[in-house]
């Protein structure tokens, strides 16, 4: 064994801290945030180049022999201090990081220098050193990115656009904080354009609209919780009023003591707890907590992204009470009177099992599969009467245990299900050799068949617009529907791009009764976000529809399904279990209920029944 030389360790220590475009920025707007400045301004050329300039207080001549050192910081004295620390950084590893890995180029002149210097860095040695123009603040250069680093350079030309996308979402997030800071972020080169330009002076609300979406804006509610001494929580929800407004996936933001950092568990667990209850399938928010800086761990990996908090799940637990208080406020609380009851008993996961077995409807497949595993046979009480004409309920906030574990069950096994006979006159009873007896509702399966299926043949017409309306896209949004015009025009949106850049809608999607309007334009454009990296055009066309395409042929398709209460013959129960070996996602209908559950393996039920009593139940 040897030890390494120094040189070598530092090597392997700086290329772990940079190790995309996003962590490269990252780590130079937090340098530009931490030196006081009011202007951040990024910019990035593809491959070539980054940069980034601010006005902050810049570094001192003093600190030139250390700078790009690895360990050389002025925000961290000794590490006693990282218990109280407010800067974003204090490893002192970015520097030196890119030094290593990249060509880095510092200009800086503080307030009290007549000159600025540029200092010159390739391979971790300082290249040069001189003099040159620039007001106070600092810029920093980084060309030749990841010079030494052949496969992390190539990763970084082919994957360029989703770096880059990914690097936008960052940007934004601390964007949405600053209220003080204007942080603004270009892309240069050919197709280059403005990707994020904060708004300090605006409130949140505003910002954070600016982000999630334009439409959102009078749907967001700013929010002050106490929670405790030092502690509190502020920032954006949707407003209770507006729990049904279309939803992306990316819209939610997490804050710590002014860092942006990735939800703590328990946090996330109570944010979407409570959020699926009041019928939200995707929880909106950008929440800022603020607790005594001692309370918090930052020091878990280089990006500082993952955090600690001292009694995280307490405090998770106040966090849900004042979210469910501030939830019941709105109307929807009105709607669910039974789950308001239970959820208020529970501290931050409730007793899920038990809510959402006591909100099923006596038909549903999960109260039909209780009855059955209690009795450990097949049903003992009568059928009970149901309504012909019985629709879909969604279902309750999250699914039981008893869901079939996907994995273990194929696709294909539906059509190795032996078909045993009807239950109810809801369920088909099945049978998977040797042992394991499968329950299919009757209704979710034909339905979810018929949902496809109209979903793939239903010919959307359009409506052309007799005046085009404008359409307000925040920034970084009109790129991305500027690529994607034809994705839109196939699902009946049309939008033209005039000369000053400014988006016009001319024509709207719109089948039998259903007529579609911008709102579902901008939830096309919130989902697009999240699948804009999807190569095949045909799947981006079908996952960016609206929710009311969805529920349009989710509520045709249920009109035309098999009811619960209908005897269906052998043949008929053969082709409803076949059909869902052919469907694209078979294990839900559309509005979320199961299609089939695991009932129980019946060589465990024999076993049970014969096993010999036990002595200590022995009177
Ligand atoms: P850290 O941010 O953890 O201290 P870095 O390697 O990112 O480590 O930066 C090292 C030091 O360089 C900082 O502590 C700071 O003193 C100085 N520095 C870097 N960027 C800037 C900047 N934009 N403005 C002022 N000082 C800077
Ligand atoms: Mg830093």
């Amino acid at each position: 064994m040897q030890v390494l030389g120094c040189e070598d360790v530092n090597a392997l220590v700086a290329q772990q801290v940079i190790i995309d475009l996003r962590s490269l920025i990252k780590e130079l707007l937090e340098n530009a945030l931490d030196s006081g400045a009011t202007l951040v301004y990024l910019r990035s050329c593809g491959t070539d180049y980054v940069q980034v300039t601010d006005n902050g207080r810049g570094i001192p001549p003093s600190d030139f022999p250390k700078l790009a050192c690895r360990g050389a910081t002025s925000k961290l004295d000794s590490f006693e201090g990282l218990r109280n620390i407010v800067a974003k950084g204090f490893r002192g590893e970015a520097l030196f990081s890119i030094a290593q890995t990249c060509c880095l180029e510092i200009t800086t002149k503080t307030a009290l220098e007549e000159t600025a210097t540029r200092l010159t860095y390739k391979g971790g040695k300082l290249l040069s050193q001189e003099l040159s123009t620039a007001d106070t603040g600092t810029t920093v250069k980084v060309t030749d990115l990841f010079a030494n680093l052949p496969v992390r350079r190539q990763d970084l030309a082919k994957t360029f656009k989703s770096q880059l996308s990914k690097t936008v979402q960052l940007v934004q997030a601390y964007a949405l904080l600053e209220d003080t800071i204007r942080i603004t972020f270009v892309s240069e080169g050919e197709g280059g354009q403005l990707l994020v330009e904060g708004m300090p002076n605006e409130p949140l609300r505003v910002r954070a609209a600016q982000f999630f979406g334009l439409e959102l804006e009078t749907a967001l509610q700013d929010v002050d919780f106490p929670l405790g001494e030092h502690t509190k929580l502020t920032g954006v929800l949707l407003s209770p009023s507006r729990l049904h407004q279309p939803i992306s996936r990316d819209m939610q933001l997490f804050y710590i003591n002014r860092r942006h950092v990735y939800i703590p568990p328990a946090f996330k667990s109570a944010l979407r707890n409570i959020t699926k209850a009041f019928g939200l399938r995707n929880p909106i928010y950008a929440l800022h907590l603020q607790i005594p800086p001692e309370q918090l761990d930052i020091n878990l990996t280089p990006d500082k992204m993952e955090v600690r908090v001292l009694q995280e799940k307490a405090l998770a637990g106040k966090v849900y009470t004042a979210l469910q208080e501030f939830y019941q406020a709105g109307k929807q609380m009105e709607s669910l009177p039974v789950l308001k009851r239970k959820l208020a008993d529970s501290p931050v996961l409730g007793n899920e099992k038990r809510v959402k077995l006591e909100r099923q409807e006596p038909q549903h497949l999960t109260a039909v599969i209780t009855q059955l595993a209690l009795t450990q046979g097949l049903p003992t009480k009568p059928h009970t009467a149901q309504s012909k004409s019985q629709t879909c309920t969604p279902p309750s906030p999250a699914l039981p245990s008893t869901e079939i574990d996907k994995l273990d069950f194929l696709q294909r096994y539906f059509v190795q299900l032996k078909v045993i006979g009807q239950f109810n006159e809801g369920f088909i009873v099945t049978r998977l050799a040797p042992h394991s007896l499968f329950i299919i509702d009757q209704h979710a399966a034909d339905e979810k068949a018929n949902f496809e299926s109209l979903m793939k043949t239903t010919e959307i017409h359009t409506q052309p617009l007799v005046v085009p309306q404008t359409l307000r896209l925040p920034v970084a949004d009109q790129a991305l529907v500027t690529q994607h015009l034809q994705t839109f025009a196939n699902i009946g949106f049309h939008i033209e791009v005039r000369q000053d850049n400014s988006f016009h809608l001319l024509t709207k999607p719109l089948s039998k009764w259903t007529v579609f309007d911008t709102s579902d334009l901008y939830e096309s454009i919130a989902h697009l976000k999240n699948v804009q990296f999807a190569t095949d055009r045909e799947q981006v066309a079908a996952l960016i529809r609206p929710k009311k395409y969805r529920d349009m042929f989710a509520s045709r398709a249920c009109r035309s399904s098999v009811m619960i209460g209908t005897t269906l013959t052998t043949a008929k129960m053969r082709e409803i279990v076949n059909n869902l070996a052919t469907l694209d996602r078979p294990w839900t209908c559309p509005h979320g209920r199961p299609t089939i559950r695991h009932l129980f393996n019946l060589e465990n039920c024999l076993a049970r029944q014969y096993r010999p009593p036990q002595l200590a139940n022995l009177p």
